[in-house]
């Protein structure tokens, strides 16, 4: 059975293009019935930030991909955090060294700065010279015996052409003369991504590699690692990039939102779920929607494709409420009232209105607004005339087209009266008389239910008008159509 891994570096968040190869990854391993790791590549430590592992782990849990191994649940295979991997990394490395694949590099970083900057002068690429790969045995003995600090470079071949077998670009050559002698171990003993990605996967037995396309070009220096160690190769992905509409690529810099943005503004986990399995994947060319059971039925990577998969927040807003709509009503209260409850500030109904909401209430508003929500977050504003205790509107929002304040107060006050006759409060006895009310007063029925909307509800858009009323009630439907009069 195939082994995945998802080895994210804790340098904050992750932002959707991460989870989403995650999420391939996450979808192959479940359809062959294998395993998931989640590994922490955290051997860049300048670069960790305080935590970013825990909010990963919480983004994994908010999306339902559950791993089966790494920190927290542990495992066989374990660390699974890079840090404490340390000795494994420094292991090979000196095993490489002695065969001759690799050599300690004793330059200081004033002296690779220099370098840099004479092949920059001579338009040269940005490489290493070099210089300690031909050190003597007596000049290495005598900087060891000095105590100097050094890094450990692999000593690629300068010479013929590296292939790079890629499962979906097929097979890839480098010029071995284009490629440097990159640094596989660093002066603090902690290995680079280069090293220590490849030896986790290598023990941790990964089976498919999947990863940003970015990783292509470093990808000839790790078949190379490969081939020295003499370990064969998981089968290598690079995935396509996520790109925003600006066919720019998603990046934490530019705003790419994380999964707590979505809980925050109240998308479905099941839905950025399902809008996520289809950046740069695809079953056929019209099936867009599928359970996550379905997917993993469906998901084999011969589908994933290679060109980037565009993230288009509009097409994420429609699949979300047609999740929304998805849901039984019980559920879609359930989830929706912590979004109402939340404080003003969070987006949540004005601080004014009493909580614990009145659950039934709450189910009744809700029917009424399912159909229209595209996330949960937008509730509160879109219902919040149904909890108010006073409405404030601008009296002219009253006035529809083709009517003029008289006539405006007049049709409000025989629609209180008629109403105020009727006891039995439901929309299907509501509604045939104010139709009859409105041809007398010779209105058509969009300008007289238009004026009446908005006297009991201050807004122009919502529910249909005597659905609304019924829930709202006969005393405050009243209360609301006198005070729009007075
Ligand atoms: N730690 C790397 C990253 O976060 C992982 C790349 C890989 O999946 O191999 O970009």
């Amino acid at each position: 059975p195939p082994r995945l891994r998802f080895a994210p570096s804790p340098t904050g968040f992750q932002h959707i293009g991460g989870y989403r190869t995650a999420l391939f990854s996450w979808l192959f391993a479940r359809h062959g019935g294998g395993q998931f790791v989640l590994r922490i590549e955290d051997t860049d430590q300048a670069r960790t930030v305080e935590g970013s592992v825990e909010d990963i782990i919480k983004g994994l849990q908010w999306f339902g991909m559950d791993y089966d191994e790494g920190p927290v649940v542990g495992g066989p295979y374990g660390p699974y955090f890079q840090v404490q991997r340390k000795a494994l990394y420094q292991h090979y490395a000196n095993q490489l060294i002695e065969a001759g694949h690799a050599y300690k590099c004793y330059c200081t970083p004033e002296r690779i700065d220099r370098v840099r900057q004479e092949r920059a002068a001579k338009k040269l690429p940005p490489r290493y010279d070099r210089h300690c790969r031909n050190l003597s045995a007596e000049e290495r003995a005598a900087n060891d015996a000095a105590g100097l600090s050094y890094t450990v470079r692999l000593a690629m071949p300068e010479e013929g052409e590296t292939i790079v077998p890629d499962q979906l670009h097929g097979n890839m050559s480098f010029k071995n003369a284009d490629l440097d002698d990159i640094i596989i171990l660093k002066t603090n003993g902690l290995a680079p991504y280069h090293l220590a990605h490849l030896i986790d996967d290598h023990l941790m037995e990964i089976t498919h590699v999947l990863r940003g396309e970015d990783w292509i070009s470093t990808s000839p220096y790790h078949v190379y690692l490969y081939k020295v160690l003499g370990w064969e190769m998981p089968l290598l992905y690079h995935v396509p990039n996520v790109l925003g509409n600006d066919k720019k690529k998603l990046s934490k810099r530019r705003n790419a939102p994380s999964w707590s943005d979505y809980r925050r503004d109240g998308y479905l986990p099941e839905a950025v779920f399902n809008f996520m399995a289809l950046l740069g994947w695809a079953y056929d060319d019209k099936t867009e929607i599928f359970t996550k059971e379905e997917l993993i039925k469906a998901f084999t990577l011969d589908r994933v494709s290679v060109s980037s998969g565009i993230y288009d927040p509009d097409k994420m807003l429609w699949m979300n409420g047609l999740y929304i709509r998805k849901l039984s009503l019980d559920e879609l209260v359930e989830r929706t009232l912590p979004y109402m409850e939340r404080p003003e500030a969070e987006g949540g109904l004005p601080d004014s209105v009493q909580r614990p909401l009145d659950r039934a209430y709450t189910k009744q508003v809700l029917e009424l607004e399912q159909e229209r929500l595209k996330t949960l977050g937008e509730a509160a504003h879109a219902v919040a005339f149904f909890y108010l205790k006073d409405l404030e509107y601008d009296a002219s929002m009253l006035i529809q087209k083709k009517m003029d304040a008289a006539g405006t107060r007049n049709a409000l006050q025989h629609a209180h009266d008629l109403l105020a006759s009727i006891e039995h409060w439901d929309h299907e006895t509501l509604e045939p008389p104010m139709r009859e009310l409105a041809q007398k007063l010779e209105l058509k029925p969009g300008q007289f239910f238009g004026t009446v909307r908005v006297a009991v509800s201050a807004s122009n858009a919502t529910p249909p008008l005597f659905h609304m009323l019924a829930v709202l009630g006969r005393e405050v439907s009243l209360k609301r159509l006198q005070e729009a009069i007075a």
